[in-house]
């Protein structure tokens, strides 16, 4: 009878293992048609500045509407993408598309885009970077580019070489998700970051739990030191947000502030001029 329950769970195991790749693959062969159909969506979420109060950028963060699934997550798909290669391609049209879009915004504020490794590492990011910042006008000092510790760990030079061309650009650098990474402290140092950003797993229990706690006060403190501000994510709850400015936290981002909205939504807050293709004028009245 053990045995019997022994093999069950087994093959059970075996076969949604089996299933959770079948689905992976399916995805895979779906996101392959995504960009031709028009699939992606970005959302924007607030970052705001402690100092000031007020809304100083925005993540666009990248959402998938597929015909049957629905609105599939970036955790679903990003690692897809990653894995076999189109994310090149899909991130290229995130940047595209986040800096034309902010550059109609008649409120002046900074858009950080996500960069996976694999783009930071391709020869041709910061030809890119400039092509699309010329062709929608964007001023550079309103591009951030957000690059995680996966994306500089393998080859450090290259990736240093290219964070020097992208910021004589006059794009600025985040350093996203730090913590949960292999980077040693150095990296702080060496690479030259505009700000870090504190990844959420520690943020979201910081003010009950005292490892968290420990390791954002670290991090604080070490860039406050080298002049970098600190942008906490994930901040959901008011106690976390108390512990964090009590700290000296600069920046927050997270659904305690704002969640990520479709352009929709945030359309009056950045002062969005509507494009004669999407809202034509109506006619003026007392002609014809
Ligand atoms: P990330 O860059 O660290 O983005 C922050 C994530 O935290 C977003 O998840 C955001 O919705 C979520 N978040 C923000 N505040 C809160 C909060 O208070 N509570 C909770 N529970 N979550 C919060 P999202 O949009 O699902 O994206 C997940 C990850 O997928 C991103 O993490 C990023 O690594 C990746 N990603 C998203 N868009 C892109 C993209 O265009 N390119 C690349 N390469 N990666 C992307
Ligand atoms: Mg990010
Ligand atoms: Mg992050
Ligand atoms: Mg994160």
């Amino acid at each position: 009878r053990a045995k019997r329950a022994l093999t069950d769970k087994i093959c059970y195991y075996d076969r949604s293992m089996d299933e959770g790749r079948r689905e992976r693959s399916a995805l895979a062969i779906e996101l392959r048609h995504a960009l031709d159909r028009d699939e992606f969506e970005l959302y924007y979420q607030p970052q705001h500045d402690m100092k000031s109060g007020e809304v100083t950028a925005f993540e666009a963060l990248l959402r998938w509407h597929h015909r049957e699934r629905g609105l599939v997550a970036p955790e679903e798909f990003i690692p897809i993408a990653e894995e076999n290669g189109l994310i090149i391609p899909i991130g290229e049209w995130v940047l595209k598309t986040a800096c034309a879009e902010v550059a109609t915004w008649r409120r002046p504020y900074k858009i950080a885009v996500n960069i996976a490794a694999a783009q930071l590492t391709q020869a041709d990011l910061p030809r890119i970077v400039h092509e699309t910042l010329l062709a929608t006008g964007l001023a550079a000092s309103r591009l951030e580019l957000e690059i995680t510790e996966a994306s500089i760990i393998e080859d450090r030079e290259r990736a240093l070489h290219v964070v020097r061309q992208l910021k004589a650009l006059g794009v600025t650098i985040a350093m996203d998700d730090y913590g949960i990474g292999y980077s040693s402290l150095s990296t702080l140092q060496i690479f030259p970051f505009d700000r870090v950003k504190i990844d959420r797993s520690f943020v979201e229990d910081v003010a009950n739990d005292s490892a968290s706690a420990a390791i954002v006060r670290a991090t604080i403190l070490l860039a406050n030191d080298l002049r970098i501000p600190v942008l906490a994510e994930g901040v959901e709850k008011q106690e976390n947000f108390e512990f964090l400015r009590a700290e000296g936290c600069a920046e927050m981002q997270g659904f305690l502030f704002g969640r990520p909205q479709p352009l929709s939504e945030i359309a009056s807050l950045v002062g969005r001029e509507s494009r004669p293709a999407e809202a034509p004028r109506p006619s003026t009245p007392g002609v014809r």
